[in-house]
């Protein structure tokens, strides 16, 4: 806990009035959202033993309702991808993979398969449950990616499973002030993500920066908002904190954020959504309310019945 460094800065209001066939109508007032933790992701191995950085779901920061989990892979040495992930269950949540460089491909036990190309992405929905395999469809070269893990509300755990996989080329871009903005989810800059039907109603952003470009992105404002810097620097909320690659940043409350590129520029995967303020229960690959439904997960998958 002791690299965690802690911000409370009093967000900045402004509101805007109209006048109105004589009424004046006061807008509803747009608060920008500060920083309110930068923290940087701790370099752990997961699966068959995938090197990899985790900046969310570490000792110092298990969840971010509805964010459970946030894992880069980026690496050229073959031996730090090649064992990837192998058959492995999962239950009561959902993984989002993107990936910028390399491939992976996915397979499940029920025969459903898909390969990730770079620019990808795929938002697997495990519901009641899938077991599947994750592994690198390459043998040398960069392997560069995330997975994401969002929460799925208690009463809807135990859907059927679904699986979204979006082709880069499906992906919208924008240009905004010079930055280029990929929108894998949500509604933003005139242009909708490709990926739908998510409870937590996603933003889910790739936003590369130029010194100086200033991306200022509407959130919803009961929204969780967190980005995590992929490449260079970038300045963040209305202090403009400057952060640089490899650190994970929360906002608080508000209803928009600002982004500014620094230095040579920077890239920042953008991530908002519905916090669901239930309680969990998670141990490995299953993620439930309370600890007999992770026993009952356990019990399901020892058993065969996961899949029923
Ligand atoms: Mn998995």
């Amino acid at each position: 806990m002791a690299r965690m460094t802690l911000f409370s800065r009093r967000a900045v209001l402004s509101s805007a009035s109209v006048t109105l066939l004589g009424c004046t109508v006061k807008s509803a007032p747009t608060t920008g959202r500060d920083v309110s933790l930068v923290l940087p992701a701790q370099p752990t191995s997961d699966g068959a033993g995938v090197r990899l950085n985790r900046a969310l779901g570490h000792r110092s920061l298990s969840t971010l309702d509805p964010f459970l989990l946030l894992d880069e892979f980026h690496t050229e040495n073959p031996n730090d991808y090649l064992a990837g992930f192998p058959e492995h269950p999962h239950r009561g949540f959902e993984t989002v993979t993107y990936m910028i460089h390399g491939a992976m491909e996915h397979r499940d036990v029920l025969g459903n398969q898909g390969r990730l190309g770079p620019g990808s992405a795929q938002w697997m929905t495990a519901g009641h449950g899938i077991i599947h395999s994750e592994m690198p469809k390459q043998e040398r070269g960069l392997m560069w990616g995330f997975q994401l893990w969002v929460n799925l509300p208690k009463a809807r755990k135990l859907i059927a499973p679904r699986y979204q996989d979006i082709a880069a080329a499906r992906i919208p871009e924008v240009e905004v002030d010079g930055a280029r903005v990929r929108i894998v989810a949500g509604s933003t800059f005139g242009a909708k993500g490709p990926v739908d039907g998510i409870d937590i109603e996603p933003v889910f952003l790739d936003v590369a920066l130029k010194k100086g470009s200033r991306v200022v992105q509407p959130v919803p404002a009961g929204h969780t908002t967190f980005a995590f810097v992929t490449e260079g620097t970038a300045r963040f909320g209305t202090s403009r904190r400057e952060v640089s690659k490899g650190s994970l940043v929360i906002l608080e409350k508000g209803t928009s954020v600002e982004l500014t590129g620094e230095g040579e520029g920077g890239r920042v995967l953008f991530l908002a959504g519905r916090p669901f303020n239930e309680p969990i229960a998670r141990a490995g690959p299953f993620v439930m309310n309370t600890e007999a439904e992770l026993q009952q997960a356990f019990d399901d998958y020892r058993s065969g019945r996961l899949l029923l």
